[in-house]
């Protein structure tokens, strides 16, 4: 007689899945540099719950060819809070914000110095000086600058990072000169989308910074904001959009839902969710720093830890306007995963890039055949 349960079908041990098709040539792409399709990104994204594991191990190979098991802290400084005319739907500083944030202007050099050397005596490799607002005047790049320079006075391997919004001509080749390693501007959602999420500036706007840092000499540092109500194919969109931007570090972002603003409500992630997500930016920029950023704690919740096998470096401690964890929990996070945190001394990103011009040995001029 037929049983009348059912039970759920249990691949043989070594049996070929879809699965382990997908995830196999996902690795394998990765760890050639190759950058996966748009089909295989949409996959990645639409597998379930019962293959997360299998996600977070795949992405995780690749992490740990390119990074080993090193985490690299990261530290924001707000030096000027809220009160922007932008109207960024998902920020708290936005135009019209009524969460309850801290408001001030610009802190002096000398404080934002002091929270520099304390991030970096708690760990932190990159300190991150950013301020509200649609972008700088000549005088605010003035104040960063020295700010920059005092800070690569008293700790000069420390990488500083600004993150002032959208430049004018002449200003990142100042930030630059002062000793300023990278410039951060998200590009946050797909372009498609961008109107949806701000109607002050356009993605293109965005886009223009970005490039314009990069041609200053500044290290490229761009990113997303998740949870804001996109579909897969944004999600994939925005990350092939920033994967067109070459940059050397990918901030990942989950929403903080801040009331008083208008996706204060939206809670639309799942810790499950989110690790897909980061797996999917770890597969598409396999030797560039994919940093865990803002709303991890809300959104990933316990499963923090597995997100370090995606994610190469995190903030540490405060966001611009939220509280992060206390940075001892999170020290202490990072240890009982199995992660170390990356030393000033040791070089975050993989020599890979220099590593795929190879100098022709052979052919004209040399004894050897030559490549046909
Ligand atoms: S994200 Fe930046 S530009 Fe947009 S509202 Fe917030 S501070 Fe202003």
């Amino acid at each position: 007689m037929e049983s009348m349960t059912s039970t759920p079908a249990i691949p043989a041990p070594g049996a070929h899945t879809e699965l382990d098709a997908l995830l196999s040539a996902l690795v394998g792409g990765a760890l050639e540099r190759r950058t996966p399709t748009r089909e295989q990104a949409l996959a990645l994204l639409a597998t379930g719950d019962d293959a997360l594991l299998d996600v977070v191990a795949a992405a995780g190979r690749v992490r740990r060819a390119f990074f080993g098991r090193r985490v690299k802290l990261n530290y924001l400084v707000n030096m000027k809070s809220g009160l922007c005319p932008e109207d960024c739907f998902y920020c708290s500083q936005r135009l019209g914000s009524q969460a309850e944030i801290l408001k001030y202007s610009w802190i002096a050099p000398e404080q934002a110095c002091a929270l520099a050397a304390k991030a970096v005596g708690a760990g932190a490799k990159r300190v991150c000086l950013v301020a509200s607002g649609r972008g700088p005047s000549d005088r605010d790049v003035t104040r960063v600058a020295e700010t920059v320079a005092a800070i690569k006075d008293g700790t000069p391997d420390v990488e500083v990072c600004v993150c002032l919004g959208l430049l004018q001509d002449g200003q990142a080749a100042r930030l630059a000169a002062a000793g300023a390693d990278a410039y951060s501007h998200n590009l946050n959602t797909a372009e498609e989308k961008y109107a949806d999420i701000c109607t002050t500036h356009t993605f293109a706007d965005r886009v223009d910074t970005l490039h314009t840092a990069t041609a200053a000499g500044l290290s490229p540092c761009s990113g997303a904001i998740f949870g804001m109500g996109e579909s897969d194919e944004d999600v994939v969109s925005v990350a092939y959009a920033l994967r067109e931007l070459d940059p050397d570090s990918v901030p990942v972002n989950f929403l903080i839902p801040f009331e008083g603003t208008p996706l204060g409500d939206r809670w639309d992630l799942t810790p499950a969710r989110c690790l897909r997500i980061l797996a999917l930016f770890r597969f598409l920029f396999p030797d560039v720093e994919v940093r865990l950023a803002g709303g991890r704690e809300i959104h990933l919740r316990t499963l923090q830890p597995l997100a370090l096998h995606l994610a190469n470096a995190v903030f540490l401690g405060d966001y611009l306007t939220s509280e992060g964890a206390p940075g001892a929990a999170d020290l202490a996070m990072i240890t009982d995963a199995g992660f170390t945190v990356e030393g000033r001394a040791e070089t975050t990103l993989p020599p890979a890039r220099a590593e795929q011009v190879a100098l022709r040995r052979r052919g004209a001029g040399t004894d050897l055949p030559a490549n046909t």
